[in-house]
């Protein structure tokens, strides 16, 4: 867990899209959605949700926005120079935004609090028993 506000902060694999965070995530999942499949293309995604204002971003985002699970617009964004998958801004949710963990320089406060979207997830990937895990977004 960040404790005390601990900073995080990250980049894309090209370094033109740079983020530092203020304040601990909201929540860390592990998204098992097919929408995360496709857009990371890894087998499931890890994602820390922070308030928008305490995360700052330096550089350019590509954005493409469809419709979640429950029918609202959701933008994924992304470094058009390199194409890393960074960001998530779920519509219904338009005060956080979703850091995808694998651009996080600060890998041991990655702690994932659950697993959601179980019932979409590969059969071959292995679940964390000691996680809730939710057939969806609970
Ligand atoms: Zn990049
Ligand atoms: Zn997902």
């Amino acid at each position: 867990m960040a404790s005390g506000g601990e900073k995080l902060s990250g980049h894309c694999l090209c370094s033109a899209v740079e983020f530092v965070t203020l304040a601990p995530p909201i929540s860390t999942v592990n998204c098992h959605c097919t929408d995360c499949r496709r857009s990371t293309g890894a087998v499931f995604g890890t994602v820390l949700y922070f308030r928008q204002v305490d995360v700052v971003i330096k550089g350019t985002l590509g954005a493409f926005t469809h419709l979640s699970d429950r029918g609202t617009e959701i933008s994924k964004q992304f470094c058009p120079t390199c194409g890393s998958n960074l960001f998530t801004r779920p519509a219904a949710w338009p005060d956080l935004i979703g850091i995808r963990a694998g651009c996080i320089d600060q890998s041991a406060v990655i702690l994932p609090e659950r697993n959601v979207f179980v019932d979409s997830r590969l059969e071959s990937t292995p679940l964390d028993p000691t996680l809730p895990s939710f057939p969806r977004m609970p």
